[in-house]
């Protein structure tokens, strides 16, 4: 890295292996961005390249001295009516899709539902050890293979075996009638189900072990879902393993994910203060027990019918210990990702806070900030950049503008805990939650007016 510098003469990094500069050379990072900070580019690139490869600083948090909010106004009384239809927002998309910008060109194609870059990811630790966050591999390696290859083997024999010591004992078949498919994940699908004995409906997540690259991922989410009982973490209730199928049994929340509603609506100040107050309380409770999301993002909040907010994905969780209060491991999706995990530091709870910040962006202009770039670059961004542009933030209360502030602080120190921030005044402006079903039906109002003019 310390070789590593800008060529003015032929307007690029020296010193960065072959493979890197072919990435660089593909990626739309400028030569001015290069110059400027190559630090930064050379950081988003180790992510994009190998995950293991890694700079070895490590840098040490320390904890927060906190302030509070007194020196702000007391927050306005909400302006407009209280329970307000949100406005169907016209997106890029849809404008595009409905043939609003392309008179008189050919129709386009269906809109994809959500772009590929929004899915997570999931690296190696600086230190390259912490893979899992409950199990590790201990027994030795047999002959002709690769240690990793071993290693992952039997990471993976363990897991399996560790899920099967956890599951229910009984046929879900009998006990729950499958209903329809609602969701497509990367590792299996969701359906809907009714519970034959109470009557209830739940979403049952179906999932084939051998085809899991990391069923580890899994078991860690099982695990903290069931140590994890409160109203806005999403409930689970069982999980059977049919054939070599893994079925995790869930609460069902019939209000679909908050991705839907942003891309959707536009978002009041009031709701979006009622689901960042909503998620900080889930935080603050996982928090509490040294446990860290690390993909807060609006794909990962789901909503029910009647307002309530909760939080879901809990496989990239890490459980902090006495022995171990901070991770390096690049986790999340890189559009939502704190600058301390982009930058490879030691990281801890307040990379969800960070991620919320950027959430709350999500509910104000549809998507994350530079979600026109590509990855990499985007990881250059957050990186060099640090702090976003929040676009027309003059339009924005003067709370709103100080709670993106305090989530998108890149000092660690000085960005608030969940439970500071949850004393924050914009909260106090949110809208009682019941109020959120009239968002969450525009949303599916649009989402099948689209369905039916072959949009999705
Ligand atoms: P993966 O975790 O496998 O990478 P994913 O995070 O993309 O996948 P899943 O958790 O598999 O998504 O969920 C797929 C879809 O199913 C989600 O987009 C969500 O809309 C829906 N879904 C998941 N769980 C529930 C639930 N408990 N209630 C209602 N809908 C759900």
């Amino acid at each position: 890295m310390s070789i590593l510098y800008f060529n003015p003469v032929t307007g690029d990094l020296e010193g960065l292996p072959e493979q890197m500069k072919i990435l660089l050379d593909s990626s739309t990072i400028t030569q001015e961005e290069k110059q400027k900070n190559p630090e930064a580019v050379y950081q988003a690139l180790k992510y994009m390249q190998d995950p293991k490869f890694s700079l070895k600083t490590a840098k040490y948090m320390t904890q927060a001295e906190e302030g509070d909010y007194d020196e702000l106004p007391p927050p306005r009384p909400v302006e407009g009516p209280i329970f307000p239809l949100s406005t169907i927002r016209e997106s890029k998309e849809f404008k595009r899709a409905s043939g609003i910008e392309t008179l008189g060109s050919p129709p386009p194609p269906p809109i994809p539902k959500r772009p590929e870059r929004t899915k997570s990811i999931y690296t190696k630790a600086v230190e390259d050890e912490d893979t899992t966050d409950y199990i590790s591999p201990k027994e030795s390696a047999p002959p002709n293979t690769t240690p990793e290859a071993v290693s992952k083997a039997l990471l993976k024999a363990q897991t399996i075996k560790k899920l099967r010591q956890i599951v229910s004992v009984g046929d879900p078949v009998k006990k729950f009638a499958l209903q329809k498919k609602i969701g497509q994940g990367a590792s299996g699908a969701v359906f809907t189900a009714i519970d034959q004995t109470t009557g209830d409906s739940v979403a049952i997540k179906q999932m084939v072990l051998a085809k899991q690259p990391r069923p580890e991922l899994i078991l860690n989410e099982i695990l903290v879902m069931q140590g994890s009982k409160h109203l806005n973490i999403v409930n689970y209730l069982d999980s059977y393993l049919v054939a070599e199928e893994l079925w995790v049994v869930m609460e069902y929340l019939a209000g679909g994910s908050l991705t839907d509603v942003v891309t959707e609506t536009c978002m009041q100040e009031g709701q979006i203060a009622a689901i960042c107050r909503e998620v900080l309380q889930g935080l603050q409770f996982l928090h509490e027990r040294s446990i860290i999301h690390r993909d807060i993002k609006s794909d990962n909040i789901l909503l029910g019918m009647n307002g309530e907010i909760k939080i879901t994905d809990f496989g990239f969780c890490a459980q902090l210990s006495p022995e171990k209060t901070k991770r390096t491991t690049m986790v999340g999706t890189p559009y939502w990702m704190a600058p301390e995990v982009v930058r490879r530091r030691q990281y801890g709870p307040k990379v969800d806070i960070w991620s919320l910040g950027i959430m709350a962006i999500e509910m104000l202009d549809g998507e994350p900030p530079y979600m026109n770039e590509d990855p990499l670059r985007a990881l250059y961004l957050i990186a060099n950049n640090g702090k976003p542009e929040i676009k027309e933030r003059d339009k924005l209360s003067t709370y709103f503008q100080d709670f993106l502030d305090q989530c998108l602080e890149v000092d660690i120190n000085a960005r608030p805990s969940a439970g500071k921030l949850l004393q924050h005044p914009f909260l106090r402006l949110a809208h009682p939650l019941p109020s959120l079903r009239a968002v969450i039906e525009a949303t599916k109002q649009s989402l099948a007016v689209k369905e039916k003019q072959g949009f999705r």
